[in-house]
């Protein structure tokens, strides 16, 4: 059985302990000492880590009775080790875990919400609250009582009580487990079963920040932060939003509704380009009739893109009885648009494999239009006179008319 170190104080960063087992677990090195200041994973509190004797803590778990520490390395030589705990880790789970308790409290107080689940995640914790909704106004109370509880800097105190005396403890949920029971005790404010790390005083916990909250079966599940997660994610949003509003040339409280409209702007934007494309590609396909005779339009484009010329050959087929094998060569990528006349008796599907032979790309269409996107290739005008040959033996009549 190990000592739990931690149950004692849960601000102890280094000690001393005895190996008492050597084993190999999940294909790594494990040891049990005879105490611990390491936390085990459990009750959604991830595991402590640190150093182990020189070696690297990486995960620590119950076994029964005893904890075991899965290290990075072997440990030889003495069973007398030191370890030391990674304090920056540990006590940001302490203030996500005290916060917790605090919160699910809140919840009970301001919504009769009870907590279905907690999970203390890497970059957020979550609360599973049994409720169906709630509104901003009640989302706003439950987070200004848990900052109140937070600034009146109560203490967290950590007692056993034995079965008998159960009934007298107001706890906010009935104990999982039978026998003496741990206590943890918001003063005055919230009593749990709990066999988790705390901090002292609610002070310690420092801000704490519902940042979001989905529906979940039928429940509600709230994503948090507390204390320097809340802060570095405070200081994350102001940057973003300094820059969001610098870059609007506004205030911040007015870059929402700026971007709102910036986002307006460009949908009126976009669709005025594309009236006006229409009408461009309308009259250059009019004029590449006109000037163009027989029943071919080939061209290689570097200067358009794939979307205007696609309109383009479009507004030819619609116009007269032409096909049109146009390329495009774009930044990244090479572009193929094949259209014809509906009247024309082609398929252009079959000029794919034609392509496909000469590019690394993919595409396909109907027999009137095909499309193929491919990576840069050197020669465009080779490929579009191996698909005009190969038309031409379609058409024997047409290359006369
Ligand atoms: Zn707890």
């Amino acid at each position: 059985m190990t000592k739990k170190l931690y149950f004692e104080d849960a601000y102890l960063k280094e000690f001393d302990g005895r190996i008492q087992e050597r084993l190999v677990r999940e294909g790594r090195p494990a040891v049990v000492l005879d105490q611990t200041g390491f936390y085990p994973e459990s009750g959604g509190q991830p595991s402590d880590r640190g150093t182990l004797g020189g070696a690297g803590v990486l995960h620590v778990f119950e076994d029964g009775e005893r904890i075991v520490h899965l290290l990075d390395r072997e440990l030889s030589g003495t069973d007398d080790v030191r370890s030391v705990l990674d304090w920056d880790r540990r006590f940001d789970h302490m203030q996500q875990h005290s916060g917790q308790h605090v919160l699910s409290q809140c919840f009970v107080e301001v919504l009769d919400g009870e907590t279905q689940s907690f999970h203390l995640g890497d970059q957020v914790s979550t609360l599973e609250i049994g409720i169906g909704e709630i509104s901003d106004a009640d989302l706003e109370k439950v987070e200004s009582r848990a900052n109140e509880v937070v600034f009146e800097d109560r203490e967290i105190r950590t007692y056993s009580v034995p079965p008998e005396s159960i009934g007298s403890v107001p706890l906010r949920r009935p104990p999982k487990k039978e026998g003496t029971i741990r206590v943890v005790e918001v003063s005055g404010f919230d009593f749990s079963a709990c066999g988790g790390t705390h901090c002292r005083r609610t002070g310690e916990i420092g801000l704490i920040k519902i940042i979001r909250w989905d529906k979940i079966r039928n429940n509600l599940r709230f994503e948090f932060l507390c204390g320097g997660r809340a802060r570095q994610d405070y200081r994350d949003k102001n940057r973003t939003l300094l820059e969001i509003s610098q870059k609007l040339s506004v205030h911040e409280r007015e870059a929402a509704a700026a971007v709102e409209k910036t986002i307006q702007e460009a949908r009126q934007s976009r669709k005025r380009l594309r009236r006006l494309q229409e009408a461009l590609a309308g009259f250059e396909a009019s004029e590449t009739i006109e000037r163009e005779a027989g029943w071919l339009v080939k061209r290689v484009w570097t200067e358009k893109t794939a979307e205007e010329v696609k309109l383009l050959a479009l507004h030819i087929v619609r116009l007269a009885e032409r096909a049109v094998l146009f390329a495009v060569r774009g930044a990244e990528r090479d572009h193929f648009i094949f259209a014809c006349s509906e009247k024309m008796p082609l398929n252009l599907r079959e000029l794919v494999p034609v392509v496909m032979e000469r590019v690394k790309g993919k595409g396909g269409g109907g027999s009137t239009l095909v499309e193929i996107v491919a990576e840069k290739g050197p020669e465009l005008e080779g490929i579009l006179a191996a698909a005009e040959g190969y038309l031409k033996t379609k058409l024997p009549g047409l290359e006369r008319k």
